[in-house]
């Protein structure tokens, strides 16, 4: 689910609205879009991986928000993580990586754990 808009890190895009098949987020004119409706979230990562500054983080739990930390995201190096995992931003080539989604999330949901 997603859990965090980075306000330091967000260049105000606004593509992550766009591109959320389910409208969890309002723009906010002169800020970072705010998470406006957190369980209409489907995890389906989209907004991360379309996010040009690494400003969201959505959690592998999908049932029930958790608690994160951004500065602790940051130091596990998870916030931009999955969208370099698959391949996209600069100097990354699409769809080249081959990622197991499945494994990428355990690995995810191991760092935050401990
Ligand atoms: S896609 Fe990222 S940088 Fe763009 S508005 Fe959303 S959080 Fe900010
Ligand atoms: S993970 Fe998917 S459904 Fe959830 S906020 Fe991002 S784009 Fe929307």
């Amino acid at each position: 689910m997603i859990e965090l808009v980075s306000q330091s890190r967000c260049i105000e895009c606004n593509l992550c609205v766009k591109v959320c098949p389910t409208n969890v987020f309002d723009e906010v004119d002169g800020g970072a879009p705010v998470i406006a409706r957190q369980s209409a979230c489907q995890t389906c990562f989209m907004c991360e991986v379309y996010c040009p500054a690494d400003a969201l983080y959505v959690a592998p739990e999908a049932e029930a928000s958790v608690a994160v930390d951004e500065d602790r995201l940051i130091d596990l190096g998870l916030l931009g993580s999955y969208r370099e995992a698959v391949g996209w931003g600069p100097g990354r080539t699409p769809g080249a990586a081959k990622v197991d989604a499945t494994d990428y999330m355990q690995e995810k949901i191991r760092k935050v754990l401990h």
